[in-house]
């Protein structure tokens, strides 16, 4: 796939409730790929992209909560530890803030973009951003969180997202009322 044929796929399009396939080999395609999802990333001011968002059902997420960039390829959690809850947004779900309850501290391992193994200790944001993306690998949304109130509130959003969806990803401006955007 051509990196700029690339772009963010939004609530209502099936590839964000794929599972992602583990990457067997790390190519200079998948590298592209990278590049590509940390310039979206970038573009949408958001702190954190899995591949499922852009089209591709290859487990793969860019990082980056203003320390530095992390790409990793078949990224696993190991350990966690302890308890956080944030206001998440996501770019794929504009819009849209649901609050959800994650480990405080994760242990990461998982492959660089050369096919290196990588081993990565995170706490508050930058673990919560992980989890985010690697829910998005599993086919899950931030809105899968939303409790039962959340669900009413937020089902003329959604309603309207897929609608959008379905008639082409429409662009729009990304919503800024959440300030985590994943
Ligand atoms: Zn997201």
């Amino acid at each position: 796939m051509k990196e700029t044929a690339l772009r963010i796929r939004k609530f209502g399009d099936p590839v964000l409730r794929k599972k992602s396939a583990l990457v067997n080999k790390v190519t200079s395609g998948h590298r592209d790929i990278l590049s590509a999802m940390a310039r979206l990333m970038y573009d949408g001011e958001g702190v954190g992209l899995a591949a499922s968002q852009v089209g591709i059902d290859e487990a793969m997420v860019v990082v980056d909560i203003g320390d530095g960039l992390y790409k990793v390829v078949n990224p696993r959690i190991i350990k966690i530890q302890g308890k956080q809850v944030n206001l998440e947004g996501c770019l794929s779900v504009p819009g849209i803030c649901i609050k959800v309850k994650r480990a405080k501290k994760i242990q990461l391992i998982g492959l660089d973009e050369n096919g290196n193994p990588l081993n990565i200790k995170a706490e508050g944001l930058l673990a919560c951003v992980f989890q985010h993306e690697l829910d998005h690998l599993k086919g899950k949304l931030i809105v899968d969180y939303a409790s039962f109130l959340e669900k009413i509130k937020i089902a003329k959003a959604l309603k309207e997202l897929k609608k959008k969806a379905e008639h082409e990803n429409l662009s729009e401006p990304a919503a800024k009322s959440c300030k985590l955007q994943l």
